[in-house]
């Protein structure tokens, strides 16, 4: 049994991922550092807010 491992998958990082927390139902939400720039729509409740003012800052 062969154990696959990509090896180019990790040169595919350009963009910053952040945490947003949904202010509607509090969900943790990853995103994209651009995404900030625009309105985000909760996938669990369907709320619209902006994510720059929901970052959960990271450790
Ligand atoms: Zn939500």
């Amino acid at each position: 049994m062969t154990d696959q491992h990509c090896p180019g998958f990790e040169s595919n990082k350009q963009l910053k991922e952040v945490k947003v927390v949904c202010p509607a139902c509090k969900a943790d939400i990853e995103i994209f550092a651009d995404e900030l720039e625009k309105t985000l729509k909760c996938p669990k409740c369907g709320q619209s807010f902006d994510p720059k003012t929901c970052q959960v800052p990271s450790k």
